[in-house]
């Protein structure tokens, strides 16, 4: 039963600047009903100078949250603990009030190992990893690897200082960088996973973010998603890799999210059914 919405009811909000076309309220709330919880998942554009009072005013009143696009890094100022994967990737996209303090989580981290394990049942121990961007989403990528201890792992980036910040946050990690477009390094080179974790792919005018013909993968993971699968999904996939877009992993980290805001498992096919319907 979906219980009234009233003076009990939690707010869960979601704090970014755009945020108006996000699925996550889709995903959270049919979660929430299916299991009778009293909360409501709200977007909340949020201006930077607001954030820290937004989230923990949240918190203080009872409620919890998502961070998105831009304040992922910003809102680690308005937190009292942290996860180990926000203190690795600089990042929070996850918060809630817990024994009287406001605490965050980048459930990205989990989402991901979450989304390899769904594509790739062996793990990624030992496996040879091409990760495509230098980003927030990268980070989060490389810091599932290092809990994962992949073998090797390659970035590949459009610009040199990015990649060069991010492989020096990971020092355990046996890295090696290479700059797009000059990517004849890879050539021939053989990938157990390849992770396109750039923004390219949510318009039709994006380049692919590597070509198919350059290097050869097992598995593909794209992290970007949109109304359809990407043309970088399909392409790998014609190539001969085991593929899947990044609605996996928005489903996992908001899975993740959920157990962190109610202390219990996520109806994990619920939230999948919720995003299909409105893609
Ligand atoms: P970000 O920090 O802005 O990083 C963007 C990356 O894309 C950088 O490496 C950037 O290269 C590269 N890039 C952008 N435009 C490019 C172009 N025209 N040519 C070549 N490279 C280009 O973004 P982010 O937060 O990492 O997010 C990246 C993507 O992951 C987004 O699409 C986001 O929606 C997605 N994501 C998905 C999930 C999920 O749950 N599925 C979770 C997190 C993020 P430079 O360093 O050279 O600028």
């Amino acid at each position: 039963m979906i219980p009234p919405i009233d003076a009990g009811t939690r707010l869960v909000a979601l704090l970014g600047d755009p945020v108006r076309h996000s699925l996550s309220p889709q995903i959270q709330n049919a979660a929430f009903s299916h299991l009778g919880l009293p909360g409501v998942y709200l977007a909340i554009r949020t201006e930077r100078a607001m954030l820290p009072y937004l989230v923990r005013g949240i918190a203080a009143a009872g409620g919890a949250g998502n961070v998105t696009v831009p304040h992922k890094a910003a809102a680690l100022e308005a937190l009292d603990r942290s996860t180990r994967a926000v203190e690795r990737t600089g990042a929070c996209n996850t918060f809630w009030a817990e024994d009287g303090a406001v605490w965050g989580d980048n459930t990205d981290v989990a989402g991901f190992r979450a989304a390899v394990a769904a594509l790739r049942p062996a793990g990624v121990a030992g496996a040879e990893v091409l990760i495509l961007g230098a980003g927030g989403a990268a980070r989060a990528v490389l810091a599932a690897l290092e809990q994962e201890a992949a073998a090797r792992v390659t970035i590949l980036n459009r610009s040199r200082d990015r990649a060069e910040a991010l492989a020096a946050a990971f020092p355990d990690t046996p890295l090696e960088i290479t700059i797009a477009p000059g990517t004849h390094p890879l050539r021939g080179r053989r990938y157990d996973l390849v992770v396109n974790a750039t923004s390219l792919g949510l318009s039709a005018a994006d380049h692919l973010p590597v070509e198919p013909g350059l290097v050869e993968a097992a598995a593909a993971l794209d992290l970007v998603y949109g109304p359809k699968e990407t043309r970088w999904v399909r392409a790998m996939r014609a190539a001969g890799a085991t593929t899947t877009d990044g609605t996996e992993m928005l489903i996992q980290q908001g899975a993740a999210a959920f157990q962190r805001w109610w202390g219990r498992a996520a109806p994990i096919d619920v939230m999948r059914d919720a995003l299909l319907q409105h893609r």
